[in-house]
């Protein structure tokens, strides 16, 4: 099928190289000039795993290419694939103005035919309805079309994996030529379940995925500060419960809370969706909240171990991770970005690291009196007072901890995934500090 991908990120990338490499023809769209000129090359601007290859083999194999706007091959494809920004309006809102002006660009340029106009980006419940009434209104009278819902589930750092072999693939749409036509779309993931619903509950869908996942999150959080008062530890309660099928083990970390380009948003959105409706949805306000407070509260805890705010001043704290989780460059709503807000709110010079987010944090705190960025882990620690570790990442497990001790000036170790070795680090001498842990 000769397939338009709109909004060449995250989601619009992995979705255009892997169906090319499935076979279809895919015209990869993007209005950031040089991020279109970097994919021309065979450069992604992005670090996923695998991802660079298969860009590659798409272009090599002249089923991918990358334009910046539509032409006349572009306009002759049978689905257009909505992959656009949908971030937080300042109420929480979701912002899906770059939704609607990609719907009105598009629409006046289509001639003849039949097309579907899939929405994958995470919207509100009612947007595919505003995406055909948007393009009713522009689109001529010799074209007709169909809007199908078909959100997105990939993770970051595994998205290749996840889009290859995902767990469901949701299609939302009543009409029964687009469900033909997409059925054919996906016909090479045969073992996996489809599920055809209506355009509503497919948007609500993905809002609902992402609310049980945090929701874990949070439980889990306000577990370990549980766990920590009455001295039990939260590892093993995870360990007692995620056992349970009824549980199951995944999504039970407790740490600095769950952050990101999708989570944080998804639950503002359907927490305003509710309040809109004036429907009474404590459960969905309580994810957020406590999110929000697991730096604060982290904040405190390293407060409170070195002496007082005062004390902190002028401290030299080492912050291991800067991504958003392990596997990616990604560091929007990272909770590193909170922490280190804060901690240089409070006098503190910081030395950061991570193993691919460096250059885009750099953009945000280059120059920073107090912020400096390291090499590696080791120069990272360098006559630190305390080390925290904020990403998951597997290298950060197997660090040289003696090594890392003697570089430092204190052994003051914060863990804030709960992700290293307490036991064996407690034993070396380290303060070892972690969440419920
Ligand atoms: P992104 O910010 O990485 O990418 C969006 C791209 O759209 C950018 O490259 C931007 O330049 C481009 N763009 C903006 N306006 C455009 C226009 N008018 N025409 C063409 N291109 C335009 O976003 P993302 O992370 O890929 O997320 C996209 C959507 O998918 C969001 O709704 C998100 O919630 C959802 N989603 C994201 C993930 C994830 O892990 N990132 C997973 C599932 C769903």
């Amino acid at each position: 099928m000769h397939i338009v991908i709109i909004g060449t990120g995250y989601v619009g990338l992995v979705t255009g190289a892997c169906f090319s490499d499935l076979g279809h023809n895919v015209s990869c769209l993007d209005i950031d000039k040089q991020k279109i000129a970097t994919l021309q090359k065979g450069i992604s601007p992005i670090f996923e795993p695998g991802l660079e290859e298969l860009i590659q083999k798409g272009i090599y194999s002249n089923r991918l290419r990358f334009i910046h706007e539509h032409d006349d091959s572009s306009l002759s494809a049978d689905l257009f694939f909505m992959c656009l920004p949908t971030p937080s309006g300042k109420d929480g809102d979701c912002d899906l103005s770059y939704l609607t002006k990609a719907c009105q660009d598009l629409a006046p340029r289509l001639h003849t035919g039949y097309r579907i106009i899939v929405n994958k980006s995470t919207v509100p419940v009612g947007t595919a309805e505003m995406v055909k009434a948007i393009l009713s209104e522009g689109i001529k009278k010799d074209v007709s079309f169909d809007v199908v819902s078909n959100p997105e589930f990939l993770k970051e750092g595994k998205a290749i994996e996840d889009f290859m072999h995902p767990d469901r693939i949701i299609i939302g749409t009543e009409n029964q030529k687009p469900k033909d036509i997409m059925q054919e779309l996906y016909k090479s993931f045969s073992d996996t379940p489809t599920i055809f619903m209506d355009a509503a509950s497919a948007e609500m869908t993905k809002y609902a995925a992402n609310a049980m996942l945090a929701c874990r999150i949070s439980f889990m959080n306000e577990l370990a500060h549980l766990a920590e008062k009455f001295g039990a530890n939260i590892k093993k309660i995870k360990l007692g419960i995620g056992l349970d099928k009824r549980i199951g083990s995944q999504f039970l970390e407790a740490g600095l809370g769950y952050g990101g380009s999708c989570f944080p948003k998804d639950i503002k959105a359907i927490n305003y969706m509710a309040q809109k409706e004036g429907l009474f949805s404590p459960i969905l306000q309580a994810i957020d909240t406590t999110n929000r407070n697991q730096v604060p509260l982290f904040v405190d805890k390293i407060i409170k171990t070195i002496g007082s705010a005062e004390k902190l001043k002028g401290l030299k704290i080492a912050i291991l991770g800067l991504a958003f989780k392990a596997f990616t460059d990604d560091i929007r709503e990272s909770k590193s970005l909170e922490l280190i807000n804060e901690l240089s709110k409070l006098g503190c010079e910081l030395s950061l690291f991570d193993p691919v987010a460096m250059e885009n944090t750099k953009q945000l705190f280059d120059n920073h009196p107090s912020i400096t960025f390291s090499e590696n882990e080791y120069a990272c620690v360098e006559n630190s007072d305390a080390l925290v570790l904020v990403t998951e990442w597997p290298q950060f497990k197997v660090l040289d901890f003696n090594k890392i001790m003697q570089k430092m000036k204190k052994a003051y170790l914060f863990d804030g995934r709960n992700f290293l070795d307490k036991n064996k680090l407690k034993e070396m001498g380290f303060y070892y500090y972690g969440i419920g842990n």
